[in-house]
């Protein structure tokens, strides 16, 4: 999507939550505006990547909103699944199994499992997500089938959205890691969890209309090398990898949705969990999942940024760079110059939270919103400069900023 689409496609996501009408609907709405103003984002030209010493343009977002419904972070949210992906098949340990005499490998393999269209007419998104994912625990953790042949995998959640009778198809995207898998038992055994959860939510079962009357199970062998998109039984690891990190961005789709099922997903945070590695895989994405950095109570280490290293900056005011040239491993928490570090500010509740809990009003929100987004626009204009010593950045509102050595002698000043 172009730089304009995806604008438009979140100002009309933000016009649209308003009408919603509830708290955290007008607060999501003021995040998603924030997040696409001109000011916010600013084109680089002139970066040098650390790695290989290579020039190039991108574009920076000063401030990430980081809601799945913004066009701009629904896609740094699947880079960033994409990452964790590949970082899993290239990490994950080998493990064999034995058939008959034979000693094989375990190998990947990509996964559909559908849901009773038919039986969930009339359910909100968010109540077929929570049958597609009770059915999902149970499958997992109870089928003896599935827990022995799968050592691990990733799971996501996709839908689509088209007219009636049900518009949404809810269904569920595996990438495993396994033995081989039998397609007619691996059918019987999700049905016959779906079925258990269709039970628990009190949903009346119909007999799925397939052949088999069984819900039907997409299998596909994951290969190392390139396959059409079209192929019956084999994916390439890249197509599986964009299969699985494949999240809703057209604006059409949130468009359409009737605003109730809008204002329900929005209002249960949980709904977003939808990539997850789960077992032998999980172990593996440890590293590099945010969630297993610890941040400590202190800086520890005092590091320079060089060029390619990515600072994220953390709640408690300290930094986390992310080096090419460091471990992945190893997280270095230090303000190269303490003169750029970011005001460190007691540990606040999440806005969700207070918005829910009445602590804040949206007016008092929106002011908070604009106040933190100066500061860290400071903060990130001098984060970016030091970063990209060469660079030129121009923001959408037409303000520039040069890397601090650029040597063009016309270097605007005021920011
Ligand atoms: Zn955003
Ligand atoms: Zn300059």
């Amino acid at each position: 999507m172009t730089l304009f689409l995806k604008q438009n496609s979140s100002n009309k996501i933000a016009d649209r939550l308003n009408l919603v009408g509830s708290k955290i609907a007008c607060a999501l709405s003021d995040r998603i505006s924030l997040c696409n103003k001109n000011w916010n984002i600013a084109e680089g030209q002139g970066l040098v990547n650390g790695k290989t010493g290579a020039t190039f343009n991108g574009r920076v977002l000063l401030w990430n909103c980081k809601c799945r419904l913004c066009a701009f972070c629904v896609s740094s949210i699947s880079t960033r699944n994409r990452k964790i992906s590949n970082y899993i098949i290239e990490n994950q340990p080998k493990e064999t199994y034995f058939c008959g005499r034979y000693e094989v490998p375990y190998e990947w393999r990509f996964v559909v499992l559908t849901m009773p269209d038919d039986a969930l007419i009339g359910l909100s998104l968010f109540h077929q997500r929570q049958v597609f994912y009770h059915a999902w625990r149970l499958f997992s953790t109870k089928s003896e089938y599935f827990k022995k042949v799968v050592s691990g995998g990733i799971k996501t959640e996709e839908f689509t959205f088209d007219s009636a009778p049900n518009p949404y198809h809810y269904h569920g995207n595996l990438l495993l890691y396994c033995q081989f898998l039998n397609q007619e038992q691996f059918k019987k055994d999700w049905t016959k969890y779906v079925k258990a959860s269709f039970k628990h939510f009190g949903l009346s079962w119909q007999t799925p209309k397939t052949k088999s009357k069984l819900l039907n199970v997409y299998l596909k062998r994951v290969v190392d090398q390139r396959v059409n998109e079209d192929h019956k039984t084999l994916l390439s690891v890249q197509n599986a990898v964009k299969y699985l990190c494949k999240y809703v961005t057209k604006s059409q789709t949130w468009e359409d949705i009737p605003l109730s099922d809008l204002k329900e997903i929005i209002e249960n945070r949980r709904f977003w969990r939808m990539f997850e590695p789960f077992g032998s895989c999980r172990e593996t994405a440890k590293p590099i999942r945010p969630k297993a950095v610890k941040t400590p109570a202190k800086p520890v280490v005092i590091v320079n940024p060089r060029a390619g290293e990515i600072i994220s900056l953390l709640s408690n005011g300290a930094f986390y760079v992310h080096s090419p040239t460091i471990n992945a491993t190893t997280p270095i928490f230090a303000p190269a110059n303490p003169a750029h570090a970011p005001p460190i500010k007691p540990k606040k509740k999440s806005w969700f939270y207070r918005i829910s809990n009445n602590l804040i009003t949206n007016e008092k929100y929106r002011n908070e919103l604009i106040n933190n987004f100066i500061h860290i626009r400071q903060f990130r204009i001098k984060q970016l400069r030091s970063l990209y010593p060469t660079a030129k950045f121009r923001m959408l509102d037409g303000a520039k900023f040069h890397g601090e050595s650029c040597i063009c002698g016309a270097c605007p000043r005021g920011y």
